[in-house]
């Protein structure tokens, strides 16, 4: 773990996360069912007071700086660990810090121990990058609304107790017209399926069928739902981008051990010039990553301006998520046929690192938010 810029308590906060997810969360995700909540593993967060560390609570503002350092050490040691705790604080945010006071009373105790687990509802069949298209449909009812449509590639779903959820009051308004909700797992009307993909956590499809929110189940301002989607992902874009670099210095320093370790040709892999060479670039990606990671939070953290933010949280996702693909394939090649059997921990992160350059914007979307940036 780089020093740069690190104070004491960042430091001591990596050392705590590190010790916690080494000797409690990763035995306890070893025994996890791929594409299902683990529930003891978010208990075990709560219990041991990441959950609240990382998240914030009534005191204290979550901080992007310390969310990143908590990924990128959880995503070395563990990446069901890593995610559990991110989907937990995706999917929270807009109702802890955008919902009522009721709404929070309600939730930030259960969500904070780990009890109830929370997920982000932006995404529909025809709503992906283009999220300002969204449709589920909010029909006005009496003194609130009625949720018709569906959401799908929802992380935690079907299995989470809470959800912020994004539907559309205002017809043909695009952006303007979307108002965000907190909506319980247990409400009347909602259902959902698992569906199986490459990546290993749990994600579902959600079928609202005329499930009742309320004005006191508005988050943020009726019609001003995009905003907190987009206030979302400002604090977690750089944090996806430090799940990345855990990932790939995960992969790196399995590889600098294995090429050391690995005989052919009479010497170790690693007196190779080229392994060695492909080891440097390997490091070079990886620390400019964490750097950029690191710029965009502090930015996020010291409250710069909402464009330079932006822009920042833009370019540490796209080249933290790229390189990292580039790491842990450049890892595979150098491990050789035993990367990929299943179970192998490179077997595992060539599945894992792929999904984060497509969800909380493609690399494309981020290359068209920067390119804006210059010449706006
Ligand atoms: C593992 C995983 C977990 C997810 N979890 C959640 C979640 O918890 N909550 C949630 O709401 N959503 C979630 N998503 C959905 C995710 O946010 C969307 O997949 C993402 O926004 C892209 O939308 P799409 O898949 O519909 O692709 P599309 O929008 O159809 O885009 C397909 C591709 O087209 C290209 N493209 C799109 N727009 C542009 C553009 N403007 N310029 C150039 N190229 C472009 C990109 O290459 C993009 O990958 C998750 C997705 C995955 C894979």
């Amino acid at each position: 773990m780089a020093g740069f810029a690190l104070t004491e308590d960042q430091l001591a906060l990596v050392r705590d996360v590190q010790g916690i997810v080494t000797s409690v969360l990763a035995p306890l995700a070893a025994r996890s069912a791929p594409g299902h909540v683990d529930r003891a593993l978010v208990t075990a967060m709560g219990e041991h007071g990441l959950l609240a560390r990382v998240l914030g609570t009534a005191e204290r503002t979550a901080s992007a700086m310390d969310l990143c350092l908590a990924r990128e050490t959880l995503a070395r040691v563990s990446t069901e660990a890593e995610t559990a705790l991110a989907l937990q604080g995706l999917g929270s945010y807009p109702f802890l810090r955008f919902g009522g006071d009721d709404v929070v009373q309600r939730w930030r105790p259960a969500v904070l121990s780990g009890a109830a687990i929370a997920a982000f509802a932006l995404s529909e069949p025809g709503a992906g990058s283009d999220a300002a298209a969204l449709n589920l449909l909010a029909e006005p009812d009496g003194d609130g609304w009625r949720l018709v449509g569906e959401k799908t590639w929802i992380s935690n779903a079907p299995e989470a107790d809470v959800y912020s959820v994004f539907a559309r009051t205002t017809p043909d308004t695009r952006a303007k017209g979307i108002t965000a909700f907190v909506v319980a797992g247990d409400a009347a009307g909602l259902s959902g399926e698992h569906l199986d993909m490459l990546a290993p956590h749990p994600i579902g499809r959600l079928s609202f069928d005329g499930v009742r929110v309320t004005a006191a189940d508005v988050l943020g301002d009726v019609d001003g739902g995009f905003t907190v989607a987009m206030r979302t992902l400002d604090l977690f874009r750089p944090s996806v981008g430090a799940f990345a670099v855990g990932m790939a210095q995960a992969a790196l320093d399995a590889t600098v051990a294995h090429t050391r370790r690995r005989q052919a040709f009479g010497n170790p892999l690693s007196e190779q010039q080229v392994v060695s060479h492909m080891l440097a670039d390997m490091a070079t990606r990886i620390e400019a990553s964490r750097l950029l990671v690191y710029a965009a939070a502090s930015a996020y953290d010291a409250g710069a301006d909402p464009a330079e933010v932006t822009r920042r949280s833009a370019m540490a996702k796209l080249f933290a998520t790229e390189s990292a693909q580039f790491v842990i394939d450049a890892a595979v090649q150098l491990h050789g046929a035993q990367a990929l059997l299943r179970g192998h921990l490179l077997e595992h992160l060539y599945r894992e690192v792929r999904a984060p350059r497509i969800y909380e914007g493609a690399s494309e979307v981020q290359r068209t938010i920067i390119g804006r940036s210059l010449t706006r």
